[in-house]
Parts: structure tokens; C-alpha cells; sequence
């Protein structure tokens, strides 16, 4: 049958439903960017306290900022914001559970003063974000909270229907501070590195631009803790959404299929309290740094380096390309040799099981994780996980021989051509000027490299040009998998 609440007793046989009273769950948290990753992480922890008696006053409110999220929003009034969770092992199998801790849903470009006045109340002690990297909305080239973004801009013109989360929760800031409320805390769940200091730095930069007064006091009164949030999630597909219905009976409009892995390390800055998340299985600590760094650049760095070379070398699944000991030689030789010398010491993890692991799991073939959906925004993605790693071994003259041909793999691909001749789509806020500047290379070799406002000034160290070029010609010349043979040697 379809998900409901009045149909959860006839599904409870085919697999475990909230055995809660949901009635009862009040959110105290808002989140704003329920997508795939959210659904399969933040909810499934706050879940596990609903089911273990505690964290009533802990459910969440998701809210959809963009007008893209309209699907989103009709699936969950359908379904009473209820949606199935698929844990998939690489063996094939596959375990799966209703998930009941998100218990409303709000689309802010139908009704933007609901969302603002949800957050506002009393209620609401956490408003919980996952809106990308790009969400954030810094500028490439200062690194500064961009000013100059249209919807910025609108959002700022008084009695603006506001349509960004600057707008949405700064309004709702100031409508807490008018009444005497105290602020919520507010959590950013996405991959970037001290998400909660970014987040800071872009919330406050918008309330600055309102009243600077306002900007200061979110600076000086609202908690921003960081986290390192960890669960590979792909995109649903109607393959999910079939498999769903045929092994569990449930028809699902969108379910969400994860691995089995996950971790969620938070630090402990809540004013206004939060869900006993460690019974849950979160490591609540003082300082997530170490965790962040760890995993910004042995995952999703790790990730970035199938993208580009994976596609070129003809690959489309994550794992295909995974399982190809080329690439493990690449991922194992990226992470020993460039990435852990530059990771702090991180409290309880082994790191050299921490990357095999991650091995196995980019491996999983149960997943069936996309190249694309790695590739997706490469000029917030790479520059923010593997450029890190690159500058800090600059600076320690430290090995970057494989970073640089990750780059120069995302400059061959930006090209927008494949290795046989069939169009690539490259999907990037940049993608012109990409495609543009990497379309220029064959002649000048550096013009992708040379745009400042993406590589800041990498390309004036020929430490890191010497084996970028070499690389960038390889690929032209001889292809992606000639290239990485030559890079990484012949299997051991
Ligand atoms: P998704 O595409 O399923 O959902 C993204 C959500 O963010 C959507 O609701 C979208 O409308 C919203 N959004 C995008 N840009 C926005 C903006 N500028 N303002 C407001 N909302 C915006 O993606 P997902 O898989 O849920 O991943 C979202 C983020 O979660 C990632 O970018 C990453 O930072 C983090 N994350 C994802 C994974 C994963 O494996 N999917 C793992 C760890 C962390």
C-alpha cells in the first residue's frame, strides 16, 4: 500500500515502523534542505531516540527553500512526511525501516512567512541545514559572503518575500530577539570544513548588511556548532522506488537508499539544549576539526578523484570505478602519501583501517552511487576538499603528484568532450567559464588553472604546474587510463 500513517499497521509485517505515538513528537528542530542526505542521516539518529522513548520534543520540521523543492513537498503531504529509509550491504542485501521523526514540512516559496514564524516559536530551539556547499553562498575569490547574489539582494529590500535561508532565518532571528526569545542554535550538516563557522560567517554577513547592529549580535549571541556528517547517499532513482515496492510492499514516492555506514560527530555548543544525540550513536565532542579534516579529505576528496578521471576512463557507476586497481592505487597513494600528512591526530581513529574502509565502501556495488552526482559543483567541491590538501603540502613541501593529476583530470573533463568524442554535462554554478577556460587549453596549456577565482594562485607554483601539465598532456595524448598506469605503476 501507499505510506501513510493509516496505512503503518498493515506495513508493520513487512518491515519495522515507528512504534511511537508521532501525535505526540513536537519539532524543535527546523531543517531547512531536506534532500537525500538528510533523510538518511540527521532524521535516522533523532528516529532512534523516538523509538527509544526520549527526544519527543526533538522532531524535525523540514522546510524546502527552493522552488525545486515543490516535489519534495507533495510527496511528504502525501505520505505524512513519512518516508522509507534502504540500508543496502554489499552482499545485496538490504535492510529497510519507515522513518516517522520528521513531522511537517514547509515549502518557503508557497508561504515564507510560515517558515519564518515556525522558526521563530518558542518551540524551536535548533534550526539544522543542509543546502550544499554552495548553500553558503562565499565568493570563490574573497571568500567573502557574496553581496552581490540576486536573491541576496531581493531578500534585503524591505518586506522582500524572502527566498533564501539568509533571508528566512535572520527574519526569524530578529523576530526572537523582538520578543524576548532566545536564539536558536544553528547546525550546518554539510560537508564543509568548520561548517558551523561558515555558517556564522554567512548568516551574520547578511544580518550586517540588514543593520549592522543585528549583524554583531549574531555574531556575539547565536551558537554555530561544527559537525563531520558522514553516510553515503545517491540521488533515488524509480529503480529504488520500484525495489522498495517488490522487496517491502511499500510504495514510496521517495524513498532514500544509503549505505550502512555512518557518523555524525557534533560538538556541544546548544544554549538552548539538544536531543541526547550521543544514546543515538553520535560522537558529541569538543572540537570536531580533526573528524572534519580526516574526512573532507580522505572522502570526499577520495570521491572527487573517480569523478573526473573515473568518467574519462569510461566509468559512470562510483564502484566500477572503485573496484578498478588503477584507481585503488590512485585513492590508497592519494590518501597515504598526500592526504594524511596533512591530517591533524584524530582521537580514537585508526587511519589506516579508516581508509581501507572507505576502500570497501566506495566499493559497495549495492549503492550504485553515481559519477555525476560526485562531479556535481566540482568548483565548490574540489576547491574545498582536495585544494586544502594541496596548499598544505605546498607549504610543508609535501608530495602533490596525484592531486595535481585529479585536477588536471577536472580540467580534461571540464573540456565537456569524452575520451570517444560524446558530450560530457558538466554541472557547475561555473560551468561557462569552465567549460570555457578548459576549451581554451590545448593551446594554452594553464588557462583552466589560471582563473584566480577558483584556484586562487596555484598556478604560480611550478611545483604544482610541473605535474598538473604533465598530466593535462598525458590525458590529451595518451587518455585517462595510460595516464594513471604511468602515475600509479603496474599492478603489484
Ligand atoms: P539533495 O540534492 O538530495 O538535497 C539538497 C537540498 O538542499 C534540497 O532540498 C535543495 O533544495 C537544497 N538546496 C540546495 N541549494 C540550496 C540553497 N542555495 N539554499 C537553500 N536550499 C538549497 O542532496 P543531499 O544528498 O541531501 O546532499 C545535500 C548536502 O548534504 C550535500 O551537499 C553535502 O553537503 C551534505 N552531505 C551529503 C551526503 C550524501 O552522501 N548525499 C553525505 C554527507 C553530507
Amino acid at each position: 500500500p501507499a505510506l501513510t500513517t493509516a496505512t503503518l499497521p498493515s506495513l508493520a509485517g513487512s518491515l519495522p515502523v515507528p512504534t511511537y505515538d508521532r501525535s505526540g513528537v513536537r519539532a524543535g528542530i527546523v531543517h531547512l534542505g531536506v534532500g537525500a542526505f538528510h533523510r538518511s542521516h540527521q532524521a535516522l539518529y533523532v528516529d532512534r531516540l523516538l523509538e527509544q522513548g526520549t527526544a519527543q520534543e526533538w522532531g524535525f520540521c523540514g522546510v524546502g527553500v527552493l522552488p525545486s523543492d515543490r516535489r519534495m513537498a507533495e510527496v511528504m503531504a502525501a505520505q505524512d512526511c513519512l518516508y522509507t529509509l534502504v540500508v543496502r550491504h554489499p552482499d545485496g542485501s538490504a535492510e529497510a525501516r519507515v522513518v516517522g521523526s520528521i513531522v511537517e514540512y514547509l515549502l518557503a516559496p508557497d508561504d515564507p512567512e510560515a517558515v519564518v514564524e515556525k522558526m521563530a516559536s518558542e518551540t524551536t530551539r535548533i534550526v539544522s541545514l543542509t543546502v550544499t556547499e554552495g548553500g553558503y553562498n562565499i565568493a570563490a575569490t574573497t571568500g567573502e559572503f557574496d553581496a552581490t547574489d540576486p536573491d541576496v539582494v531581493a531578500d534585503l529590500r524591505p518586506g522582500a518575500a524572502l527566498r533564501t535561508s539568509f533571508g528566512l532565518v535572520t527574519e526569524a532571528l530578529v523576530r526572537r530577539r523582538d520578543r524576548g526569545l532566545p536564539p536558536f542554535t544553528v547546525v550546518s550538516c554539510d560537508n564543509i570544513q568548520h561548517n558551523g563557522d561558515v555558517a556564522r560567517g554567512s548568516f551574520a554577513a547578511f544580518a550586517t548588511l540588514r543593520d549592522p547592529s543585528l549583524g554583531e549580535w549574531v555574531q556575539r549571541e547565536v551558537a554555530f556548532p561544527n559537525s563531520m556528517v558522514d553516510r553515503i547517499t545517491p540521488a533515488t532513482t524509480d529503480e529504488d522506488r520500484a525495489d522498495v515496492a517488490a522487496r517491502f510492499g511499500v510504495e514510496d514516492g521517495w524513498p532514500v537508499v544509503c549505505e550502512p555506514f555512518t557518523q555524525w560527530v557534533l560538538e556541544d555548543r546548544f544554549p538552548l539544549g539538544r536531543p541526547p544525540l550521543e544514546e543515538a550513536g553520535v560522537q558529541v565532542v569538543a572540537d570536531v576539526d580533526p573528524y572534519e579534516r580526516m574526512k573532507l579529505r580522505l572522502l570526499n576528496a577520495g570521491h572527487q578523484a573517480l569523478a573526473y578521471l573515473g568518467t574519462l576512463a569510461g566509468y559512470r557507476l562510483v564502484h566500477d570505478a572503485a573496484q578498478d586497481p588503477l584507481f585503488q592505487r590512485l585513492l590508497l597513494g592519494y590518501m597515504e602519501e598526500e592526504a594524511t600528512p596533512t591530517l591533524l591526530p584524530v582521537p580514537g581513529i585508526d587511519l589506516d583501517a579508516y581508509r581501507r574502509q572507505l576502500l570497501e565502501r566506495f566499493a559497495n556495488p549495492a549503492i550504485r552511487d553515481t559519477l555525476a552526482r560526485l562531479a556535481f559543483d566540482g568548483s565548490e567541491r574540489l576547491t574545498k576538499w582536495l585544494l586544502p590538501v594541496v596548499r598544505d603540502n605546498l607549504a610543508r613541501d609535501g608530495e602533490v603528484r596525484r592531486s595535481a593529476a585529479v585536477v588536471a583530470g577536472w580540467a580534461r573533463y571540464s573540456e565537456g568532450v569524452d575520451e570517444q568524442g560524446a558530450p560530457i554535462e558538466i554541472a557547475d554554478r561555473r560551468r561557462e567559464r569552465l567549460t570555457a577556460n578548459a576549451r581554451r587549453q590545448r593551446e594554452e596549456p594553464l588557462a583552466f588553472l589560471a582563473d584566480r577565482e577558483v584556484f586562487g594562485d596555484l598556478v604560480d607554483d611550478e611545483r604544482f604546474t610541473g605535474p598538473y601539465l604533465e598530466t593535462l598532456a598525458s590525458l590529451h595524448e595518451r587518455g585517462a587510463r595510460a595516464t594513471l598506469e604511468a602515475l600509479v605503476g603496474d599492478p603489484v
